[in-house]
């Protein structure tokens, strides 16, 4: 009996716990190498554009909900973490703000089921799109470019600048709901960090997706920022040099893993050149809301009257 029950145990142990360890816990960044891209190369291009750089960076949260951890951060452990889509606005003084990533529209909150989504914020983030004089995505998902593209608008596709994997004709952006007749052009190179605005540079990083990238911006007042996009879902992400789960990553929303952990080591790399760096994850709200944590980030876009 004992030994049938032995049996049985190793059974189930194979059967469940492989499968869970493969699908979830798995994170190893086998010999994915750092890139060779340097911060003194960020901020000699930061500063190649004459003007003024932008002065803040301003944070809207349009909506949440809460997944286990281990998804996003292989191996981190099932706890729920909480996920919020976010967009930027970086206002520059005398100028046109930059604005990062777009939201979400109801339609995709619904769809990606959100907990918690607020309208009215979308449309403070919408009518920073229309007021801005950059509009950048980190990469070509709904919850990061789709209000952009659904927003459309030749004056706002115009304002925006997106490399070849954000095009309506990049297999993954084309899934987005793109207005008819809307042909935007590739505004941004495929390859090798480029200077966009003063103070702000473009970091081309095919890994999560085809068109993610990451932007590097120094602030007027010397403060510099990284926006990691999902390369970084979380902190812990870039801390731990963690994956996303095997499951996401692999099956749901294929990433190129061995990519993600290159960029992963890449921003590590960053942070221990310029310890002041801040890095700011694609989702890690609470991280970004912690006190302890102060980071330099203002909660709200600051808009004028109507
Ligand atoms: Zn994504």
């Amino acid at each position: 009996m004992t030994r049938r029950l032995n049996w049985f145990l190793l059974a189930l142990l194979l059967v469940v716990g492989l499968p869970f360890y493969w699908l979830m816990i798995d994170n190893r960044p086998g010999d994915a190498p750092v890139k060779p891209v340097s911060i003194a190369q960020l901020r000699q291009l930061a500063s190649s554009v004459p003007g003024p750089a932008p002065s803040a960076v301003e944070m809207e949260l349009v909506g949440w909900r809460r997944l286990p951890g281990s998804l996003f951060v292989a191996g981190s452990g099932i706890k729920r973490k909480l996920v919020g889509v976010m967009a930027w606005r970086l206002p520059v003084d005398g100028g046109k703000a930059v604005v990062i990533d777009s939201g979400l529209t109801r339609t995709d909150a619904e769809a990606m089921g959100m907990e918690v989504y607020y309208p009215q914020i979308q449309a403070r983030i919408e009518r920073a799109l229309d007021e801005a004089g950059l509009v950048l995505v980190t990469h070509e998902h709904p919850d990061h470019q789709g209000a952009l593209v659904a927003r459309g608008g030749a004056p706002l596709l115009q304002a925006a600048r997106l490399n070849p994997g954000q095009l309506p004709r990049a297999p993954l952006a084309a899934t987005l709901p793109w207005p008819t007749g809307a042909a935007p052009t590739a505004r941004l190179a495929p390859d090798g960090p480029q200077a966009v605005a003063p103070g702000v540079v473009v970091i081309p990083a095919p890994s999560h997706t085809p068109g993610s990238q990451m932007i590097y911006v120094r602030l007027s007042s010397g403060r510099e920022f990284l926006f990691a996009g999902d390369i970084a879902t979380f902190a812990q992400s870039w801390q731990q040099v963690r994956a996303r789960s095997r499951l996401v990553g692999d099956h749901l929303a294929k990433e190129d893993r061995r990519e993600v952990y290159s960029w992963l080591q890449t921003i590590a790399a960053l942070s221990r050149q310029a310890p002041g760096l801040v890095i700011l994850p694609g989702h890690d709200t609470e991280w970004i809301g912690d006190p302890e944590h102060r980071v330099p980030v203002r909660s709200g876009f600051t808009l004028g009257p109507v």
